[in-house]
């Protein structure tokens, strides 16, 4: 087989074998196919598009590329969840310990259900799990798979990045679709999501679809359309799986940041805390517990998940996890131990009126200016810095009242940000006629409700 013939083939849109795209694949990870051949095939798909069965075949060959982990010695059903980005969503922190707490102290007979979740980092805009751990004193992301296994085997969740044994080959092409303009495709996202994602061994996993003005997908349709596709590939691989397709007009909850989000999901996992962002954590651990078995329906699954929440043991899975992860686990009592930006500012109304949008992705944005998210992938990030929202879409405000407090330890960057976010505040004379609902629909798992 040759790479060129492959391309070619592509190119002209006829489909490809799995042997192909196995060989590609193989050639990809061992380093036997020069860049700009891959980056060629990038393109043709980027242009061409996949089948059902291409992007079946290009998924398994980049799964297999690496390990798989073998977790069927724990006998339990293994559940994850998957955001594809947005700004303040922190609702890995919560779900995973929730979902965790329903199902690792269930009495025998009962369902058992275990959450180990490799996730990743701030990516342009929107922030990353990885990072907001980061900023608990002591937290380890970087576990091996055996240290990964024993905290999953111990307290039910666990969450790491991505180790070199997972999923190579995305790695590999990752790197070039960022630098060839080919990030984009639906089906190289699908197969580079559900890749990694396949690899943590799961049984069943619930996608965070976002769509809107701080999303990468800003069209519903287009959030939609990727969502099908990681059902179905995933699906057909035999697992059980359910995509929420949810709002990103505005941020999620009121934190913004990475201590800052942290501080806002301890609130929530305690009961209190901004609505959307318990609602959202509740309907994603529902049809996790779903998922896992837990539940005849995702709405028995989510009042499971907000039973556990309510009780605290959702709060005490973390303190545990936040423990056998090398942390400090007194930030649960104490959230004053986490990183506190040394100064702050409001940023206030310009005039009197009804909120009617926001630049989600500049809000995004703002907080990456402050230090909260990388410009080249090599920076570090401040945990400390980022954005307290006060308002949101469809409030009434008036004029000198703070819409958001800018956490910051730059003034220069405080500047920058400042200006940012209120330029992508809206305020109209009259409410919005209509504010998009949190859930827009679900895809997948006998879900496909409007
Ligand atoms: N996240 C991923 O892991 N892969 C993509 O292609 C896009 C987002």
């Amino acid at each position: 087989m040759r790479a060129v013939d492959i391309i070619r083939k592509k190119r002209e849109v006829a489909e490809l074998t799995r042997e192909e795209i196995e060989f590609l694949i193989h050639g990809a990870t061992r380093d036997s196919i020069p860049d700009y051949q891959l980056a060629a095939f990038l393109m043709a798909v980027l242009w061409r598009g996949l089948t059902g069965a291409e992007l079946a075949a290009l998924t398994e060959a980049m799964l297999h590329s690496g390990e798989v982990l073998d977790l069927s010695a724990l006998r339990a059903a293994k559940v994850d969840k998957h955001s594809t980005g947005g700004v303040g969503d922190k609702t890995s922190l919560v779900i995973a310990p929730v979902v965790a707490a329903a199902g690792i102290n269930a009495p025998p007979g009962r369902p058992r259900v275990l959450v180990p979740m490799i996730s990743g980092r701030g990516l342009g805009h929107t922030g990353g799990t990885l990072d907001k751990l980061e900023s608990i004193p002591g937290f380890n992301v970087n576990l091996s798979l055996v240290e990964f296994r024993k905290v999953l085997e111990r307290c039910g969740c666990a969450l790491i990045g991505q180790t070199p044994e997972i999923a190579p080959a995305d790695k590999k092409l990752y790197a070039l679709r960022d630098a060839t303009a080919t990030v984009e495709s639906p089906y190289l996202i699908c197969a580079s999501i559900m890749s990694k994602k396949l690899a943590e061994g799961i049984d069943a996993l619930v996608l965070d679809v976002k769509t809107g003005s701080g999303a990468f997908m800003k069209r519903e349709e287009d959030a939609a359309f990727l969502a099908e596709l990681m059902v179905e590939t995933g699906e057909g691989m035999g697992k059980k799986v359910s995509a929420l397709i949810t709002n990103m007009d505005q941020p999620l909850g009121t934190h913004i940041g990475n201590s800052l989000e942290v501080m806002e999901a301890l609130d929530i996992l305690r009961g209190q805390g901004p609505m959307d962002t318990r609602e959202l954590c509740l309907d994603l651990a529902g049809w996790m517990l779903y998922g896992g078995g837990i539940g005849a329906t995702p709405e028995q699954g989510k009042k499971r998940a907000a039973a556990l929440l309510d009780s605290g043991a959702g709060l005490e899975k973390f303190r545990q996890m936040i423990a056998l992860q090398g942390g400090d686990a007194r930030v649960i009592d104490d959230p004053s131990l986490l990183p506190r930006a040394k100064h702050s500012v409001d940023v206030v109304a310009s005039g009197s009126g009804f909120i009617t949008g926001m630049n989600c992705h500049a809000m995004g944005m703002a907080s990456v200016i402050l230090g909260g998210g990388r410009a080249k992938k090599e920076d570090s990030v401040d945990p400390s810095v980022g954005m307290i929202m006060h308002h949101k879409l469809g409030h009434k405000v008036s004029a000198g009242e703070p819409l958001c407090t800018i956490h910051y330890n730059s003034p220069m960057r405080a500047e920058e940000a400042a200006a940012l976010v209120r330029r992508s505040f809206q305020i109209g004379e009259h409410a919005p006629a209509r504010l998009a609902p949190l859930i827009h629909r679900v895809i997948g798992s006998q879900g496909n409700a409007e």
